[in-house]
This record gives C-alpha cells, structure tokens and sequence, in this order.
C-alpha cells in the first residue's frame, strides 16, 4: 500500500507498532496502513505464514515489517514475541489488537428458540456447545488482554502509547444466531473503556473501533451461499444498513489512523467508535 492509498497520512516514522492477528483480512490492510506511514509494523500472528507473507509485502511497498509467531492466549508465546520485536524494533509505542473472531460451535441455526429444538439436532440455543463459548470468550477477551499487558509495560515505562482493540457492531446490540460473539465483543468494549481510564495517568490512549458488516472470510458462510447468492442474512442486512452496502476494509484505515496518532486523537480516550454505514443509528423505521 502507497501513501497515495491512504485517506490521510500521519506522522508514524520511528512508532513501533504491534498488530496481533495481522495475518488476517482486516488487520493486513491495517498494518500496511500503518507501515506506509512509517511505523515498523511487528505483525504477530498464530500463522506466522501468513505474517510473513504480509511483512513481505510490506518490504515490498518499501515499508519496515517482520512477522512474529504469538498466540493472543498464551503469555509466554506473547513474551517470546516481545522480546524479539524489542531487538528487531524497540519498545511498542502502538498497540492494535486484531487477533478475534468467531466459532461455529457457538453459533445458532435458527434466530428464534422453538420448543422442537429440545429433541433436535440441529444446532441451537440448549444444545451448543459450552467448548464454543469458551473459546469465542477466550479469543476475543484474553485475547485482548494478555497483549495489552505485555505490550503497555513498554508503553508504561515511557509514559507514551496508544491501544486500539476491535469491538463489533454486535457489541451495542446482540446479533442472531451468535449470542459468544456478541456477548464477547461487548465485553472487549467495556473492556476498552475499563482500561482507558486504568491507564490515563500512564498517558496511554486506549480506544477501539467497531465495525459494522465487512464481508471477509470469518463470516462468509453467514453470508453467502455456496453458489455465490446472497444468504437471507445478507438481505436483512442491507436494509438496515442505511448506507445499503458492505463496507470496504479500507473504509477502517481512516479511523484507525485518527484513533492512534497521538497527535489526532491526543484527547481521545475510551471511545468505541462505529464504523457501520449507520446500522448503528437505524431503528428499522
Ligand atoms: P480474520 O480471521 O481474517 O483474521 C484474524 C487473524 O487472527 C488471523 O490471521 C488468525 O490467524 C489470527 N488469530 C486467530 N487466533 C489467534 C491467536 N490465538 N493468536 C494470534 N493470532 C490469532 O478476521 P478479520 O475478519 O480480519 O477480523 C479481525 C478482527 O475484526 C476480529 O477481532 C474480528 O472479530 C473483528 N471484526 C470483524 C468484522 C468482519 O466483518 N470481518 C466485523 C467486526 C469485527
């Protein structure tokens, strides 16, 4: 990605920033944002595959990027991580954590609970499964968490930094079908206010950004159908989207640079901002 791509561009030369999952769809073009700003972007993921190929990439467009192998749920790996990217690159000063998502194992067929699911097989509210709630509440709680420990120690240290974590438009309002989602994107939110203030006397921001509906490959198979057709999902969806689209990925870079610059946002703590084409704001009338 050029500078030319971007929205605006911010200052980030010599900011070190940390985005966990930054293999995946949303937070590669993110990292790639950030790098052509100049930040030397440590692109930790648990495929450390897909890291590479992005950090390449990024060396490519004539950025700074390593990849890192670090799972978001185990502190020693993050500390491993850590160690490697203060010889590579120096302490954080950006933190993005990126590393979320969803199970089908915590996921409902149906939107409404019927009395026939108490002897069905198919999958809903008392038969799912409590393994797929434990992991949806571990990806995108702890997996929050743990990196933001590690990560602000540097941030504390220098009294300087800036955390952007990803909620969902599911945080304001629980979407069908996947209560461990919504409940846990929730959690991040109320999370990112929590930690805002716990840190404000440290000087480290703490904010996050909630999209609305991206199609990306977490959620295709809500989506779309396997030949290609829209799901009935993908129908409600675009009429309660005033703006009648998806969103585009690049569409986040804007607010995330915003939200991480110290100088753009240097008053801005504890937000969760939408970025959902106003799903949010619809009432459906
Ligand atoms: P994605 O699946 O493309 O990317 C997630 C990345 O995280 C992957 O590269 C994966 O390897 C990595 N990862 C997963 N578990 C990990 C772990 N334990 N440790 C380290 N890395 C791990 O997902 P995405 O669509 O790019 O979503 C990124 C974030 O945005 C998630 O938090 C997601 O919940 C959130 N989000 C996505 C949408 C959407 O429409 N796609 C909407 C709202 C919020």
């Amino acid at each position: 990605m050029k500078k030319e791509e971007l929205p605006f561009v911010v200052d980030l030369h010599e900011k070190v920033a940390v985005v966990t999952g930054g293999g995946g769809v949303i937070c590669s073009c993110l990292s790639q944002a950030l790098a052509a700003c100049g930040a030397k972007v440590a692109v930790l993921d648990r495929s450390l595959d897909k890291a590479d190929a992005l950090a390449k990439q990024i060396v490519a467009d004539g950025g700074k990027a390593k990849a890192y192998l670090g799972n978001v749920l185990d502190k020693a790996s993050l500390h491993q991580a850590h160690e490697e990217i203060l010889k590579d690159f120096g302490p954080a000063d950006i933190l993005l954590n990126g590393a979320g998502g969803n199970s089908p194992l915590a996921t409902c067929a149906d939107e409404k609970v019927t009395v026939e699911d108490l002897d069905s097989d198919t999958k809903n509210f008392f038969n799912l499964e409590e393994s797929g709630f434990q992991f949806v509440f571990n990806l995108n709680i702890l997996g929050t968490l743990l990196p933001s420990q590690e990560f602000a120690s540097d941030m504390a240290k220098r009294k300087s930094g800036s955390i952007l974590n990803i909620s969902s438009m599911n945080a304001f309002r629980p979407l069908t079908k996947i209560p461990a989602y919504s409940a846990a994107k929730a959690g991040v939110s109320n999370f990112t206010q929590w930690l805002a203030v716990a840190l404000s006397d440290l000087n480290i921001r703490v904010n996050a950004i909630a999209p609305g509906f991206f199609s990306t490959t977490q959620n295709k198979a809500l989506l779309w159908n396997e030949d290609g057709t829209p799901t009935k999902r993908t129908g409600k969806i675009l009429a309660a989207t005033p703006m009648g689209r998806f969103g585009k990925v690049e569409e986040l870079i804007g607010a995330t640079l915003f939200l991480l610059d110290e100088k753009s946002a240097s008053f801005v703590t504890g937000v969760v901002l939408p970025i959902d084409g106003g799903f949010n704001a619809y009432s459906g009338v």
